[in-house]
């Protein structure tokens, strides 16, 4: 059943309207959004990633949509600190989210959920070699690393203290989740939430695709829900707040609701795929074709 919700959502990325009112500028963005805490917004929703600076040195979070976003990130980072950067902190396991970490590891560590350390443990050979050479620059510096080499995971729950920062990393377990993270900064009320997070932005759920379901997606909003962010960072779009997640909340009750009404008449998937909308949130976001 859970895989029916799913597939309805999925066709709801596909059939919302053009209309949207969540697209990032056409040029990426580094703004400051509070003390020692940096967004980077990807041009018309490229994947952010944020930066937190500390006396120990930077924690990124997220990678950059290709390669140069990841550079240009770099460049923000060089641009307000000397120090390097300590830690890669991962919310989900898709390249537009990951690809950038060899530029910054070795020497820095990288925090990824139990889940995605087991994948990257498991790479196949070529793409161990294709992570090697993802940046020309540091093919030398690359030539006999592995992605797990500096690898650190967590299960459920792991805190991160750097230079008096403290950064809070939170899987909400569902089976269908493997591994997307939120990061919550209590000093500063920021939170990465990743793909929980999405403001005005209709979710692209699929269990084949890896985002969990609408089940798990509601475990976790319910998570992040009470830590009343200031400022959130969704894994795309503009930044948003504690509305957005209350907003999603009511988005999915919607959709679990009205597919079950038609299963509760007994039509078949492919007649629920057929009838299945979200006529409410025309104006939502459906993501550039072939975006994560
Ligand atoms: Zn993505």
């Amino acid at each position: 059943m859970k895989r029916l919700f799913a597939l309805a959502l999925c066709l709801a990325a596909w059939t919302a309207p053009q209309r949207v009112a969540a697209i990032t500028g056409d040029k990426p963005e580094f703004k400051k959004l509070a003390d020692d805490v940096y967004v980077y917004i990807g041009k018309r929703n490229d994947a952010n990633a944020m930066v937190v600076v500390t006396s120990q040195g930077v924690v990124v979070i997220d990678t950059g949509n290709n390669q140069p976003e990841t550079r240009n990130i770099q460049k923000h980072i060089q641009a307000i600190t000397p120090l390097p950067v300590r830690y890669v902190i991962i919310t989900q396991d898709h390249g537009d989210h990951v690809g950038g970490t060899p530029l910054f590891s070795p020497p820095a560590a990288v925090i990824v959920h139990q889940r995605v350390a087991k994948a990257w443990a498991g790479l196949k050979p070529h793409l161990v070699k294709a992570w090697r050479k993802r940046f020309a620059e540091r093919v030398e510096v690359l030539k006999d690393f592995h992605p797990a080499d500096l690898v650190m995971s967590f299960t459920d729950r792991m805190t991160l203290r750097l230079g008096g920062k403290i950064m809070e990393l939170i899987y909400v377990d569902d089976t269908y989740n493997p591994g997307d993270v939120a990061v919550w900064l209590p000093q500063s009320g920021v939170l990465h939430g990743s793909f929980a997070a999405y403001k005005e932005r209709h979710p692209d759920i699929r269990p084949d695709y890896s985002h969990g379901t609408t089940w798990g997606m509601l475990k976790q909003l319910e998570a992040l829900i009470p830590l009343k962010p200031k400022f959130i960072v969704p894994a795309h779009g503009p930044v948003g707040d504690v509305r957005d997640l209350q907003a999603m909340v009511d988005y999915l009750l919607i959709a679990r609701q009205r597919v079950r009404g038609m299963m509760d008449k007994g039509m078949s998937l492919e007649a629920v795929k057929k009838a299945f909308h979200m006529n409410e949130y025309k104006d939502w976001d459906r993501g550039v074709k072939g975006q994560r």
